[in-house]
């Protein structure tokens, strides 16, 4: 069975299904921090209404491509986990490493400038990224995590978009 998403080369849904909970597993046992972040394109509807759906898929491989460049230290994984949606898996990054690496994404996303004129958000394509740790006393499932890092995600929408929140934002706001 492939484990690689064909259209942009990342690792795919069942790939990250399979990490996530060997590093869940591995974060509870060693007490090692882990880290998720969730990021999902700004607006992308309207970037397939004015661009065509094949221009849409040439903007997510060129995503990929930031997402490779930005995760490529041992045991981070970056995947194509819905449409336009990614996940990073980031074992060993506490808080404030997260943070620091999904700032180095959406930044390497914006470097990318490609044109969005339909964006509410910039003039250029932009992602939203939620970002969760991992909290030994009250997660005892992946599952958790992944929905901390969701809210986080819908947050990041509401407030506006192309930025990043933190899961421990959520309960505050
Ligand atoms: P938001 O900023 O709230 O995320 O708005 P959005 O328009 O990005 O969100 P929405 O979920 O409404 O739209 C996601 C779009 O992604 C709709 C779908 O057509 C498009 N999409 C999903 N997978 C693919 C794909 O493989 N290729 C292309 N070109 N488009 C895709
Ligand atoms: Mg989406
Ligand atoms: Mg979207």
């Amino acid at each position: 069975l492939s484990r690689s998403d064909p259209l942009t080369g990342l690792p795919n849904r069942r790939h990250f299904d399979e990490a996530k909970e060997t590093e869940f597993r591995r974060a509870q046992r060693i007490g090692q921090p882990l880290s998720l972040l969730l990021c999902d394109v700004d607006f992308f509807k309207r970037y397939n209404d004015r661009y065509g759906h094949a221009g849409g898929d040439e903007c997510l491989r060129h995503l990929a491509q930031a997402l490779k460049a930005t995760f490529g230290r041992a045991g981070e994984l970056a995947a194509r986990v819905g449409g336009e949606e990614f996940a990073v898996l980031l074992p060993g990054a506490d808080a404030a490493a997260a943070h620091a690496a999904a700032q180095r994404l959406r930044l390497a996303v914006a470097d990318l400038a490609i044109p969005h004129a339909d964006s509410d958000a910039e003039a250029h394509v932009t992602v939203s990224i939620g970002m969760a740790q991992f909290e030994p006393a009250s997660m005892d499932q992946f599952d958790t995590l992944f929905h901390r890092a969701d809210q986080a995600l819908y947050l990041a929408k509401r407030r506006g978009r192309n930025r990043v929140v933190s899961a421990t934002a959520v309960a505050t706001s």
